[in-house]
């Protein structure tokens, strides 16, 4: 779940912690000081930029420089492109306007917000044909990405005056979600009201859609109004330029090279709390179980176990997985290339003054970089496949890759057919294109970088506070091309076998602070809606209000809508939540059953039959309202049933109705947690 391959798969943003029980100030500051702990660890991590020009002939300092102003005058640069990241596709977009500027005599610079002080946007007009963009992707329920949120606070308390500053903004979003592009449609209104001249229109780029089709269609009319505005013209010199160079190393000292580990060297091999992204904790998997009694699907339940870690979690939190790509996958890279996997190289930023000194950790392997670092599963973007085209020998593939990468639209169909319908990943390409033989350093820079994926935590750490529980189904599907592709996270963790020969199996991960809880006061009831593996942080919930209840607080009603496809098949936890019924912790538990009969049975269908009681636990009671699983579809048809019930109880038409549903969610009593 997680930028889709987008900026906004699992969805949640980030927030402190906040419980609820009897030693309430203890927990309280317990809390307050994790989350202040986390806020530091999680808001402070140094993203890095990808400049785009070849090697720069400056004297550089070692002291990293917070005004991007000075960077770029020192630099020669006009354009800085800053990138709201989440998942890395945002920060990809920046990279390649940044190297487009080179197109049109103009020099471009990617750059992390969180590295540079951006109130000296007021003063980019002391460069000469000067602009800045924005490529901004929206998180979870609207919100910014962790290294856009001192921004954006920026932005909301500023009364800076950026009368001098022109801007554009190109906005990644998924239109399953509420707030679609929150954070580029905010960006574009604020820069604007505080006097900045917007020089060409906001870009809305869909996920859900075809992102990098929205991209390039802005993209090439964003340039000739950049041209126009500053009287300047494309150059007709392309933009292939390596931004990296190749080091093979061949008499290193082994204990000096990545072997997949995510920030400091031998990180793996003497772990150190605290554990965040950059260092993640290896979990040792104790148990690996198959939920599902029957049908085709693999549905399991797996334990990481924490102890020593000191990380700590709270019911309704992610954890983060770092996968690896399969290594028969792996494997044939080295085949169709005809390279040896484990020669140690290095890639060298050409840019001196980049803070990004390499596209992942070097030195090490081809074969480590394919398995721990790149993504070679998922379809590659246009740029990538205009890079690669010099390198194909028959006339006919290269032209076809170039008219992929190009903005015309018989080149977009020919692209969304023939990649992304197709779903042809990197492989595939290189398979059913013989001519394209790359250079694999090449191609290893320009695949983007393998990201973390992201689960509801299906335990409660007052419950488990030494492990953390996961619930996923394994992904697998057929291409149109007839391949079998499978989900690089859920089918290596499906593979996780607890003390395998006598070996752990260890799952590199880390929490990620959500906002998904349970009400403060236990005694407030809770109406849980998650279907198939959505079910998973609502079993977190209610092993927590069964603690809550065994320490003697008064809790108040648990209501739970669980759906699957069969009883006999894919009844997720049955026993678990047979018993939590039984111990009357579970007041309610409804289960649709989809396929049993002729008509499909929904969540929303059991839920509309109890709507009276739902609208008493909500208006009465102040109900806190959970919903997760699939966004695309269940999601909103969910939220569709809570409008007709609040509109037929609470006397309101639709627009009062919607009105009421959407104050619950800014008051924190409805929460998704969903992705698509
Ligand atoms: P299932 O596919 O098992 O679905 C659970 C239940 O929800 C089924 O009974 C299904 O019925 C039902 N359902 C289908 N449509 C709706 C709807 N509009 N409203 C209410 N219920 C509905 O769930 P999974 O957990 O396997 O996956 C859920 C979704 O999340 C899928 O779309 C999946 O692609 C997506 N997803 C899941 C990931 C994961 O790791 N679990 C990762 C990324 C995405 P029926 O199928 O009979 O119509």
């Amino acid at each position: 779940m997680g930028d889709a391959g987008v900026e906004s798969t699992v969805s949640p943003p980030e927030s402190t912690a906040q419980d609820s029980f009897f030693s309430m100030t203890d927990v309280f500051l317990i809390s307050l000081i994790t989350g202040l702990f986390t806020y530091w660890f999680f808001f402070r991590k140094k993203k890095e930029e990808i400049p785009d020009l070849p090697k720069i002939q400056t004297v550089s300092s070692p002291a990293r420089d917070s005004s991007f102003i000075e960077k770029m005058k020192k630099t020669g640069r006009n354009i800085v492109v800053f990138y709201g990241s989440q998942t890395g596709t945002a920060e990809e977009f920046a990279n390649r306007l940044s190297k487009d500027a080179h197109r049109y005599g103009l020099r471009g610079m990617a750059a992390d917000p969180e590295e540079y002080d951006l109130s000296d946007l007021s003063r980019l007009s002391e460069i000469d044909k000067s602009l800045a963009v924005f490529c901004m992707a929206t998180y979870g329920e609207g919100d910014p990405t962790d290294n856009a949120q001192d921004f954006y606070d920026w932005l909301q308390e500023a009364d800076a005056d950026l009368s001098g500053l022109r801007f554009a903004v190109f906005g990644l979003g998924n239109k399953t979600y509420e707030h679609f592009n929150a954070m580029g449609k905010y960006v574009d209104k604020r820069l604007e009201e505080l006097g900045a001249q917007r020089i060409f229109e906001l870009g809305l780029g869909d996920d859900d859609g075809n992102l990098e089709e929205d991209f390039i269609t802005w993209r090439e009319q964003f340039w000739p109004a950049v041209c126009e505005h500053f009287g300047v013209e494309a150059t007709g010199e392309e933009s292939s330029i390596r931004q990296y160079e190749l080091v093979v190393h061949t008499d290193v000292n082994m204990n000096k090279v990545y072997t997949g580990e995510m920030g400091r060297l031998k990180s793996y091999e003497n772990q150190k709390p605290p554990f965040d992204a950059k260092n993640p904790f290896l979990a040792v998997v104790t148990e690996n179980r198959k939920l599902n009694e029957g049908g085709e699907r693999h549905l399991m339940h797996l334990e990481l176990d924490i102890s020593n870690s000191k990380i700590r979690y709270e019911s309704g939190d992610h954890v983060a997985v770092y996968p690896a790509n399969d290594t028969s996958l792996v494997n044939q890279f080295g085949e169709i290339l005809g390279t040896d996997l484990d020669t140690v190289m290095s890639l060298n930023n050409l840019d001196e003054e980049s803070n990004k000194k390499h596209p992942f950790p070097c030195p090490t392997s081809y074969r480590t970089a394919l398995t721990y670092y790149l993504d070679i599963t998922n379809p590659p973007r246009t740029n990538v496949l205009y890079e690669l085209a010099q390198y194909a020998t028959d006339t006919g593939e290269q032209e076809q890759l170039r008219k992929m990468a190009s903005s015309t639209a018989e080149g977009k169909a020919l692209y969304l057919s023939w990649v992304v319908e197709a779903r042809r990943n990197i492989l595939a390409i290189l398979q059913d294109m013989p001519s394209l033989r790359p250079p694999i350093d090449h191609l290893c820079e320009l695949l983007p970088r393998l990201q973390a994926r992201y689960y509801s935590i299906a335990s409660s750490s007052k419950v488990h506070p030494n492990s953390i529980h996961i619930c996923a189904v394994t992904v697998e599907y057929e291409t149109k091309t007839g391949r079998l592709n499978k989900g690089v996270a859920t089918n290596w963790l499906k593979n996780k076998v607890p003390n395998e020969n006598g070996r752990n199996s260890l799952v590199p991960m880390y929490v990620r602070k959500s906002q998904f809880r349970l009400p403060f006061k236990p005694s407030t009831p809770v109406i849980m809606i998650g279907p198939g593996t959505g079910i998973a942080p609502f079993i977190g919930f209610i092993q927590e209000r069964a603690w809550l209840k065994e320490q003697g607080k008064e809790v108040g009603e648990t209501v739970l809508y669980y759906g699957c496809r069969h009883e006999q098949e894919d009844y997720l936890y049955r026993q678990e939540l047979a018993r939590f019924k039984q111990e009357g912790v579970l007041t309610q538990l409804n289960v649709a059953f989809s396929r049993d009969q002729a008509e499909k049975v929904y969540v929303q269908h059991l839920i509309k039959k109890n709507k009276e009681h739902i609208w008493k636990l909500v208006n009465d009671g102040n109900a806190h309202i959970y919903v997760c699983g699939d966004a695309r579809n269940m999601a909103r048809d969910v939220q569709n049933t809570f409008y007709e019930i609040v509109a037929e109880y609470g006397n309101m038409n639709q627009t009062q109705a919607v009105d009421y549903v959407k104050k619950l969610m800014t008051k924190g009593r409805y929460s998704l947690d969903v992705w698509s």
